[in-house]
């Protein structure tokens, strides 16, 4: 199966660093180099942003509708392409290909809805107290964007940025993961085939360290946007506090699920277990403290450990394969030592547990029970493919459980009583909770986080308001 190579997009074209550097990609399955990737210099972001500069001047002068309509044709070309993308995805990332033609084709509804809800970026006309005067309120692009996109889905967060960005005007450069490049790469090529101006978008990889370091304080920037660890996207915060620049935080989580007395089971197991294992439990909002009952809490671990015991790991290329590799060997050694640490306080291992294999960074499905509370793995985010249960007595416990922690992304919750639905909904320190079903994370609803989990919406009418201006017009007639 072939794999590109990527190169960095600037003004427009395709091309290797200024200097000629890259940096090996390899494929987590079989730990084998498949391709590299260019690595930016400074020479280089000069030119992106440069470009950016330019582009921005350009694209905010065409009608919402012009935007709208080379969207959508992105938005054909990632459906048409869907299953070459995967190909790609899996490879690089490890993902199931199902998954990855999921997140490509899931990749077009975002694009279209962003390229739909431009049409209603509305400014207002305010009664004025002078009836000679007219008070308007306009909104505008925000200007050249800053974004900083993770390697678990590398389509995915990067196409909720670039939709936000280019459907209200703005330019943005996207610092993609080095370690998944082709995906993000072949989502702005189509962009490119379909009629983005030449430098609206730039993408660039290398050192992010460096590349934020630089972009964030630079003059050209207006915005940034980051998805990633909340380590991390404290640092850029800060950056961009320093210099003044408005900031989207999507950062890490750690999602309590609470199952109460009168669940369903075999819902919750299947929706809650399907959630946790997809992407090898990669996923910021992936389900991790789950809060049972203590009346059903043995059946439900016992029926936890049964689905993730039946599910098929390996080779995401593979016939049938339901959970691939974890993306990076650094995710095998943090699985290690969250299980250790857990088993060594007192957890009860129900599934799993160990590391599959010799090639590859396989993890096997793990659940653990009757966690303790100081466990790491109840407190820091695995993000790999680990479940921990705790059972409780009383809601009001389960719910300050689920709140003792600075993390407030996702929450899940499964009850069949209206009382309890509302209690979770008040009370949850979450910034989206879904209940009795899998996550619903639609382009219409807002996508974001609380606390320590970031700030900002990259979803809903929210995620657009990031990327604009409000200004404050009142003319008099004289
Ligand atoms: P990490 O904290 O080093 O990196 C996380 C992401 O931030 C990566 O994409 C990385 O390229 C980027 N990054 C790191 N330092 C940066 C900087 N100074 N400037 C700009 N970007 C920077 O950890 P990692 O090992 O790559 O990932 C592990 C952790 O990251 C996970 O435990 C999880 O908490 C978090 N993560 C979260 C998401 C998410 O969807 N919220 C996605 C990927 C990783």
């Amino acid at each position: 199966m072939t794999y590109p190579n990527t190169q960095l997009f600037i003004a427009g074209q395709w091309r290797d660093a200024a200097d000629g550097r890259s940096l090996p990609v390899f494929n987590p399955a079989t730990g084998q180099e498949i391709g590299r990737v260019a690595h930016a210099s400074k020479a280089d972001l000069d030119l992106a942003l440069a470009a950016a500069q330019q582009g921005f001047a350009t694209w905010r002068k065409l009608p919402a509708f012009e935007r709208s309509k080379i969207m959508r044709r992105a938005a054909g070309l990632m459906r048409e392409r869907a299953g070459e993308i995967a190909a790609v995805l899996t490879q690089e990332q490890g993902k199931p290909l199902a998954e990855a033609r999921i997140e490509a084709m899931s990749a077009a509804d975002i694009i279209e809805w962003f390229a739909e809800e431009g049409f209603r970026v509305y400014g207002r006309v305010v009664p004025s107290r002078n009836l000679a005067a007219r008070q308007l309120v306009l909104k505008d692009p925000v200007g050249p964007v800053a974004a900083f996109t993770p390697w678990n889905f590398p389509i995915n967060q990067a196409v909720r940025k670039l939709s936000a960005a280019l459907t209200t005007g703005c330019s943005i450069i996207v610092k993609a993961p080095e370690e998944t490049p082709a995906g993000p790469a072949a989502l702005i090529q189509a962009f490119a085939d379909a009629g983005v101006p030449p430098g609206v978008i730039g993408l660039v990889y290398g050192n992010p360290a460096e590349i934020s370091g630089y972009l964030i304080p630079h003059p050209v920037i207006r915005k940034i946007t980051f998805t990633g660890s909340t380590p991390v996207g404290k640092q850029l915060a800060a950056l961009a506090g320093q210099h003044m620049k408005r900031a989207t935080m999507e950062l890490g989580g750690h999602a309590p699920v609470i199952v109460a007395e009168d669940a369903d089971i075999e819902l919750a197991v299947k929706a809650a277990g399907g959630a946790k294992f997809r992407n090898a439990g990669q996923v910021c909002i992936s389900p991790t403290r789950f809060l049972v009952h203590e009346s059903i809490r043995d059946d439900f671990a016992a029926a936890l450990a049964r689905h993730a015991q039946g599910l098929k790991v390996g080779d995401g290329l593979g016939e049938g394969v339901q959970m691939g590799p974890l993306a990076n060997p650094r995710r095998v050694t943090a699985m290690a030592e969250f299980t250790q640490d857990a088993l060594q306080r007192g957890a009860k291992l129900v599934a799993g547990g160990e590391r599959i294999g010799e090639v590859g960074n396989f993890w096997a499905p793990t659940v653990l029970t009757d966690v303790p509370l100081d466990a790491k793995v109840f407190n820091d985010e695995p993000f790999g493919p680990m479940a921990a249960i705790r059972s409780f007595n009383r809601l009001d416990e389960a719910i300050a459980e689920a709140n003792r922690l600075p993390y407030g992304l996702a929450g899940y919750a499964f009850t069949r009583s209206l009382k309890n639905a509302h209690a979770l909904s008040q009370d949850l320190e979450v910034g989206m909770l879904w209940v009795n079903q899998p996550a619903a994370p639609w382009p219409e609803m807002p996508f974001g986080g609380l606390k320590d989990s970031g700030y900002g919406s990259e979803g809903g009418p929210e995620a657009l308001e990031a990327y604009l201006n409000t200004r404050s017009v009142s003319i008099l007639n004289v």
